[in-house]
């Protein structure tokens, strides 16, 4: 299988090209199809997997083929360390390389003006840290009923890191019944993810490697 038989759009695969991925990797070859069809994944992807192009392609092919709905931001990737945020976006802005998608970072170790910013503009991807998004909710709502998709990436390792209310509760401001939501974990065992998956998939396919 290529990544012209996954039914990707022209500047994603200039993209993937540029990159030189040739194939899709097991996880992306299983995941990239029912997310396509904005189905909620529940997805067991370790690091290296190529598990962020797996979310990001499907994600950034929804944002050029819908129309934005409200004002606010279209997906929320929440991760658990700045660390993962920071290699996501730059994977993002490496697959958004030839569209005109904006991405950008609330994280921890980085300027509040520069975050609450983000929103303002209308930014159409942004990756976050819990507990910085909620510090930066605070102050400011943001405009969290706009998210078309949202994503949790690394659901087991923030569980353990002790933000499961802080997820949910995010996830509760993410109001859009017409919501896609992804979870990828490492492991699918894990009580925590069990719980959450049920609290915040819809139906969800199970794409386990
Ligand atoms: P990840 O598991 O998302 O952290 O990805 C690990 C590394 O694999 C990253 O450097 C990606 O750029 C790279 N990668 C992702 N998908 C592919 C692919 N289909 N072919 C080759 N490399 C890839």
């Amino acid at each position: 299988t290529s990544f012209e038989d996954l039914q990707l759009v022209e500047p994603l695969l200039q993209a993937v090209n540029k990159l030189g991925y040739e194939k899709p990797t097991p996880v992306q070859f299983q995941a990239i199809p029912p997310a396509l069809k904005q189905l909620d994944l529940l997805v067991s992807a370790e690091t290296g997997s190529g598990k962020t192009a797996a979310f990001l392609l499907p994600t950034l092919q929804h944002l050029l083929s819908v129309p934005p709905s409200r004002r606010g931001a279209r997906v929320l990737i929440l991760t658990p360390t700045r660390e993962l945020a920071q290699q996501i976006l730059q994977n993002c802005q490496q697959l958004a390389e030839f569209t005109n998608l904006t991405a950008g970072l609330i994280t921890g170790g980085d300027d509040f003006k520069r975050q609450q910013n983000l929103f303002r503009k209308n930014t159409d991807i942004v990756i976050a840290t819990p507990g910085r998004l909620l510090e930066l909710m605070a102050l400011d709502t943001p405009y969290l009923s706009s998210v078309e998709v949202l994503i949790l990436d690394e659901a087991d390792r923030m569980l353990d890191m002790g933000f499961r209310e802080d997820v949910l509760n995010i996830v509760k401001h993410c109001s859009n019944e017409e919501r896609q939501t992804l979870l990828f974990s490492a492991t699918l065992t894990h009580f925590g993810v069990i719980k959450i998956a049920d609290q915040v998939l819809k139906n969800p396919k199970t794409v386990a490697l």
